[in-house]
């Protein structure tokens, strides 16, 4: 740290991505990106926007908002596009919470919303799951503070239904309840329309997962009008132009073909069963997860050790070095052969435990 960081942030404890190494080509299953590239039209309208880089691209992102608008079925003016998801989250966190309104979260969820809560300086409760790592929803029910919830969770994969989220939005009239839904494409229900109803509810999404588009940075909050004027009025406040030329075209190109995504989302959702199924019967246990991970844990190695071992053999996933969750690796969903590498690797790994 130099001598001349603001003592605001002297202890700031930063978010610490996933693993992107460069140096050795892995079986990447570690943060969560497809498998399957962007189709062939989002690749060009990139390419094409680029000719134009010279030139600002717009800063209210129109055709963006009017084409996620048009699939997700509210009007544009509900839409705020922005450079990943990490952003809106970020957004939502100046925008809803300060020294009187304090957030809740679940305590085993993304890691980056006790950093934002710390960023800011913004009281966090953090709620524990159930036993079986399950988020109760009536934990969040009138909790008169900015609530955070993951659906699908993360790092557990588990959902909660419509009705429950409904209840929560319900009982919180006067505070902002932010669903982060960049996983629910993969199975679980998206509450974007009950947005219509809710005036205190956002909805946040990524094109990280889903969309192939990890590497563009292209995230979306989705709410009433106002919250997402308040949204804006923050993203002008810092960051005006957030979402570059190339990604505003990608992302429109997407949801032209939103179709071919659509279809590997299922075959993603496909692949993760089969998986589970197979992990199973090598003793895992597995959450019941909804997302494009699987959360897994063996009664016979130390979820660290078999970090480590799979690393040895090429392949990377997310080990979470949290006292309550130090046991379970969380297994990016691959493509149905890079699943096989990893299941075989986990195999060879137990053999000499007998459980094979
Ligand atoms: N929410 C959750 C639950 C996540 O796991 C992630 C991925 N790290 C994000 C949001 C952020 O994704 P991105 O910024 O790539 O849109």
């Amino acid at each position: 740290m130099s001598v001349f960081r603001s003592s605001r942030f002297a202890r700031l404890e930063p978010y610490v991505p996933g693993e992107q190494p460069r140096e050795r080509k892995y079986v990447k299953l570690n943060t969560n990106e497809s498998p399957y590239p962007p189709s062939p039209a989002v690749t060009e309208a990139a390419r094409a926007a680029a000719e134009g880089a010279n030139l600002y691209c717009d800063p209210t992102a129109l055709k963006l908002r009017q084409a996620a608008a048009a699939v997700y079925g509210v009007d544009p003016a509900c839409v705020l596009p922005v450079n990943g998801s990490d952003e809106i989250l970020n957004f939502a966190v100046m925008a809803f919470c300060d020294g009187r309104i304090s957030m809740a979260c679940p305590e085993i969820s993304y890691g980056f919303y006790p950093v934002l809560a710390d960023l800011h300086g913004i009281r966090l409760r953090q709620v524990p799951l159930r036993g079986d790592l399950t988020v109760d929803y009536r934990d969040y029910l009138s909790r008169n503070c900015t609530v955070f919830i993951a659906n699908p969770n993360a790092p557990t994969g588990t959902v909660l239904g419509l009705s429950e989220i409904r209840e929560i939005a319900a009982s919180n009239p006067k505070n902002v309840v932010v669903i982060d839904e960049a996983y629910v494409d993969f199975g679980a229900e998206s509450a974007i329309q009950l947005t219509k109803e809710f005036n205190n509810l956002l909805v946040t999404r990524t094109f990280s997962k889903s969309h192939s588009l990890a590497g563009a940075r292209l995230g979306f909050g989705i709410g009433d009008a106002g919250l997402i004027a308040d949204l804006t009025a923050i993203k002008d406040s810092t960051n005006p132009y957030n979402v570059n030329a190339m990604t505003q075209a990608a992302g429109i190109a997407a949801f032209g073909d939103n179709g071919y995504y659509m279809d590997n989302c299922r075959r993603v959702a496909e692949t993760r069963d089969r998986a589970a199924e197979a992990l199973k019967a090598l003793g895992f246990s597995v959450t019941d997860s909804k997302a494009n991970f699987l959360f897994v844990r063996h009664p016979d190695i130390a979820g660290g050790a078999l970090y480590e071992r799979l690393r040895e053999r090429g392949i990377l996933v997310r080990h979470f070095a949290v006292p309550a969750i130090e046991d379970y690796n969380r297994v990016t969903v691959g493509s149905p052969e890079q699943m096989e590498t990893l299941i075989g690797a986990v195999r060879e790994i137990l053999a000499p435990n007998g459980r094979e």
